[in-house]
């Protein structure tokens, strides 16, 4: 093994799923690109690239995006193939033959990995820890003919380098600033493909005649691919454009008017001072690794500059400004301990993956009097008699996202409007994933959990419905945030 492909990615971040020895006959390396949907900053494509060197052979890019797994949608969609048509631009400008495949029913994609793995000397792929995508994972596992590597780039943290699972952000953000330093050694390239010149792969016709991949006109009218595939077509897209060249000028954006406010407004719904990114963070549009790069380059900071570990304490551990420092807690501490637990528990979704203690608290109070008990179809439809949870609940239909303070509030009052914490946490998924376009992520189970005690610890004074889970309210909410210009823009309709 050359030491090009030994660098390319740490091992902590390897997991070779099928232990076989690379086919020196086969045509080309297969990269199959499921979580980093993206060209630059990804460990996946870099090891793809560096086996594709090592072996003297094409590489090859297949991009599938699946139309029957639970939640698919428009908007979702949408989001995807905007990033597919950036893919293709890309790939194409370096010689890299690429296959963008959109399934046109259920099932009808079953068959194309392992057609193409048949020919692959070795195929590699994207770790994640959520939705369908570790279960399928598992599967490819069983079913190739031929070597599979999972890379994961999940995070600033291996996602492997511990089995702990943490409890609380404080615990985990202490490993963090223990942990952090060794990892921070190992950044992927920017651009994983530069000086990569080893011609295109050939696919056989027969593949591409049984599974026909999307064409560039195709991918540049994605409304009209999506509204023609048997997916929910509620979900109507969205304003916001997916895909990497999109997310990557959202981060720059942020990083040059946004950074600075964020410490102050972010709570704020009327300022909306959030970056915006967790849909490309959670397509994987946008690297962990790529803001870290943007950042660093703007705070003129390095790793070499992170502060001794803090045992946990929130300021001083980055060494960056102190507008950095809240951004990264949250990019981080806050994003990588919803990953963890993905990781590690196959609960994240469930109710009794919630603590003991959040769970006692709300047996106990499974019969007190709710003030209104909503069915999902009036919750769907933003018809309850608070205007405010109706306006984040619009913004979510309208936008496919929720203002960071009021999701808070959101899943709250969704908590109080049903009929116990099961029921709650279904209705919350079902909202978050089907509307949400960073739904389906380790982050979306880790919120909704949250609102119902992960993470958080019991709060006093007991009260009714809510037990000891920390308590939120609509009137307190509008006391204490601005929200005039948001409630004027989501608010009932005069
Ligand atoms: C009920 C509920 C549901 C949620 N569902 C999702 C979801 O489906 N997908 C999702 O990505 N986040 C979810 N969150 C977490 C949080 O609301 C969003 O990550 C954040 O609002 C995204 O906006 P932003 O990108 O502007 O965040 P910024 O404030 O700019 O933060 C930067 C990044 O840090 C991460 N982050 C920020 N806040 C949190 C948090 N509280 N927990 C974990 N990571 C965080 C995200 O990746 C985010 O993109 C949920 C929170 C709650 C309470």
């Amino acid at each position: 093994m050359s030491a090009r492909l030994e660098a390319a990615v740490p091992d902590s971040r390897l997991r070779v799923t099928i232990d076989r020895p690379p086919s020196s006959a086969a045509s080309y390396v297969l990269y199959w690109m499921i979580a980093a949907r993206r060209t630059h900053h990804s460990f996946g494509l870099q090891r793809a690239a560096a086996w594709a060197h090592e072996l003297r052979k094409p590489l090859l890019v297949l991009e599938p995006l699946r139309a029957g797994h639970r939640w698919a949608a428009d908007r979702h969609h949408v989001f995807v193939l905007q990033g597919m048509a950036d893919h293709a631009r890309r790939l194409e400008t370096v010689g890299v033959r690429y296959l963008p495949y959109v399934e046109p029913r259920p099932g009808a994609g079953k068959g194309l990995l392992a057609a193409l793995a048949e020919r692959a000397a070795v195929v590699v792929t994207d770790d994640f820890p959520a939705y369908f995508l570790p279960r399928m994972l598992d599967a490819a596992a069983r079913r190739l003919p031929t070597r599979l590597e999972v890379i994961d780039g999940n995070g600033l943290l291996p996602i492997r380098s511990t089995d702990r699972v943490f409890s609380r952000a404080h615990s985990f953000r202490a490993h963090l600033q223990r942990e952090l330093p060794e990892h921070l050694a190992r950044l992927p390239s920017p651009d994983p493909l530069a000086g990569h010149e080893l011609g295109r792969a050939r696919v056989p016709r027969e593949v591409l005649r049984r599974w026909p991949m999307a064409t560039a006109r195709e991918l540049r009218a994605p409304e009209r691919l999506a509204a023609a595939l048997p997916i929910d077509h509620a979900p109507a897209p969205v304003a916001l454009a997916g895909g990497e060249r999109a997310g990557a000028a959202r981060l720059a954006r942020f990083l040059d008017e946004g950074l600075a406010r964020y410490p102050e407004q972010r709570n704020h719904p009327d300022e909306d001072a959030g970056s915006g990114l967790s849909p490309y963070l959670h397509y994987g549009h946008v690297s962990v690794h790529q803001v870290l790069f943007e950042l660093a380059a703007r705070e003129d900071w390095s790793p070499a500059q992170l502060g001794p570990p803090q045992g946990g304490a929130r300021e001083g551990s980055w060494g960056t400004s102190e507008a950095a420092e809240a951004f990264l807690d949250e990019l981080v501490t806050w994003r990588e301990l919803g990953i963890n637990y993905c990781t590690h528990r196959d609960d994240a979704d469930r109710f009794e993956g919630l603590p003991a203690w959040a769970r006692a608290t709300m047996a106990e109070h499974a019969c007190d009097p709710r003030p209104e008990l909503y069915d999902l179809g009036a919750l769907e439809a933003a018809r309850t008699r608070d205007p405010l949870w109706n306006a984040a609940q619009r913004q979510l239909l309208r936008e496919g996202r929720i203002h960071n303070y009021l999701r808070m509030l959101w899943g709250k009052r969704i908590y109080e409007w049903s009929s116990g914490g099961e029921e709650a946490m279904a209705r919350m998924i079902a909202l978050n994933d089907r509307w949400a376009m960073d739904g389906r992520d380790p982050n979306s189970y880790s919120g909704i959990a949250w609102v119902l005690g992960r993470y958080d610890r019991a709060w006093g004074p007991e009260r009714p419905i809510f037990g000891k889970l920390r308590y939120m309210s609509s009137a307190n909410t509008r006391r204490k945030l601005r929200l005039r210009d948001y409630l004027a823009r989501y608010g009932e309709a005069p």
